[in-house]
């Protein structure tokens, strides 16, 4: 197998130039991140309802064929037709046939990570459709010509300043115009229009009911509603994994979705569809595209817990400092990096070793995903099936014989240690040692610790 590029370092590397910006955007997700932490805390039975949601996806997957019969059936009593995909292609299909059938050429769009991870909108565009996203982040990037740089918060890398830029070029709002008010009432006036023009509305799906064949879509500008109501055809696409077995159970999920996503303690708009309303239709299209291969493996298999809060983004040290886009995939941080391998090994190699492996995405995680231990699986696979470029593999071996050699490791540590005391400057430049970029080496200790140790215990004990 040929290796992966360092495609997510190099992209990293590049968003870290900017240093004003990336430190905004570290501040803003950490910001984000407490936001979560207090709506956490004020919850005392939190814990207990990550325990109970955790267990309803852990059974919900051990039975998720029945559940999805079970929904394909309720659903069709609703009145709603009812697709399965196997894959991105297969999906983008059935919605174009779907198009086709209404002779459909302009279609409004709520937020959907499954149709980006199919890429839905080049695949419409090509074919002469227009495709509007309702979402105003997903707008502003769609006006921008750039993937969603965060799962909840698509337009998170941008300030306002580019928004009013943006706006400006695309929407005739005031030239230098930065007010987020203004300019949020642009885009209503804007969007009213295609919503009231639109043939057909997609939307995405959060949670799908198996008992009642009906499903929740969570938005908290409402666009999702107003789409599907106005058009005559309402398309909703999910992965297999959205199913759950109950109404009941969706309780336990939308208070945890929002407190983790933003901190909010629900989503503005939580609608429930279940059939279409008089003279329209209603399509529900169920996606694999990966993931019962995912199911299948029991490394892997808790991935497909996600209810796609973007919390492990927005707690993770790497995700903040190196942005959203370099992770080169819809679904980009800590989950992405589990799932994008998962659909092709070789093009997203790099993306578990994108981590430090610190854990706070699997602390935080509503559903009890592990996370970082999965990512650690991955590196493991990904370097089994040849896939890790060689430089890295080097290193490792290098460490490995380090690590296996005590006498070795002395030698190393003292050399290391002389080398810093006599040549400070050596270990300062940023060509040999890159985490001397931003700061100074700090100054060698006169001995390891091993030494200290040794002679704290001889003159203890005599
Ligand atoms: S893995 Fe967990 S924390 Fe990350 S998006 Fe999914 S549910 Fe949220």
């Amino acid at each position: 197998m040929e290796t992966a590029s360092l495609k997510h370092a190099e992209a990293a590397e590049a968003f870290l130039r900017d240093e004003e910006n990336a430190d905004w955007h570290n501040e803003t997700l950490w910001f984000v991140r407490s936001k979560r932490d207090r709506a956490a805390h004020s919850l005392p039975e939190w814990e207990q309802l990550r325990e109970q949601a955790s267990q309803i996806k852990t059974h919900t997957l051990s039975r998720l064929d029945d559940y999805l019969i079970q929904l394909e059936e309720n659903a069709k009593k609703n009145g709603i037709t009812v697709h399965w995909a196997a894959n991105g292609d297969e999906h983008n299909r059935i919605v174009h046939s779907i198009l086709q059938q209404h002779n459909a050429s302009k279609i409004v769009k709520s937020k959907s990570m499954l149709t980006e991870e199919c890429h839905l909108n080049p695949y419409l565009i090509e074919r002469g459709i227009e495709v509007i996203d309702t979402d105003l982040g997903e707008r502003i990037i769609q006006l921008r010509n750039e993937p969603p740089s965060h799962i909840v918060m698509p337009a998170i890398h941008l300030k306002k300043k580019h928004i009013g830029d943006l706006f400006h070029q695309h929407l005739g709002t005031e030239a230098g115009a930065e007010d987020p008010q203004y300019l949020t009432e642009a885009a209503r006036i804007h969007l009213r229009q295609k919503f009231l023009m639109a043939d057909v509305a997609i939307t995405g799906v959060n949670f799908a009911i198996a008992e009642t064949g009906g499903f929740v879509v969570c938005t908290n500008e409402g666009n999702a509603d107003l789409g599907a109501h106005l058009a005559k055809v309402h398309i909703a696409c999910m992965g297999i994994e959205k199913v759950i077995p109950k109404a009941e159970h969706l309780g336990v999920f939308l208070r945890l979705l929002t407190r983790s996503a933003t901190g909010q303690p629900i989503t503005t708009f939580s609608s429930h569809f279940r059939k279409p309303g008089p003279g329209q239709e209603m399509h529900l299209v169920l996606v694999d595209n990966g993931r019962t291969r995912q199911l299948a493996s029991p490394d892997f298999r808790n991935s497909l817990k996600c209810i796609r809060c973007g919390a492990c983004m927005n707690t993770c040290p790497v995700y903040r400092r190196s942005g959203g886009h370099s992770y080169h995939t819809a679904v980009a941080g800590p989950i992405g990096s589990i799932l994008a391998p998962n659909i092709d090994m070789k093009e997203y190699a790099d993306l578990p070793f994108a981590s430090t492996l610190c854990g706070s995405c699997s602390n935080v995680c509503p559903v009890k995903i592990d996370i970082h231990q999965q990512l650690y699986k991955w590196r493991q696979v990904l370097g089994e099936a040849g896939a890790v470029e060689s430089s890295k593999k080097m290193g490792m071996s290098g460490m490995d014989v380090l690590f296996s050699h005590p006498w070795l490791y002395r030698f190393a540590g003292r050399a290391g240690r002389w080398l810093m005391q006599k040549f400070p400057s050596l270990a300062n430049k940023p060509s040999l040692n890159p985490w001397a970029i931003h700061r100074d080496m700090p100054k060698p200790p006169a001995q390891s610790f091993r030494d200290w140790y040794a002679e704290q215990n001889k003159k203890t004990n005599g």
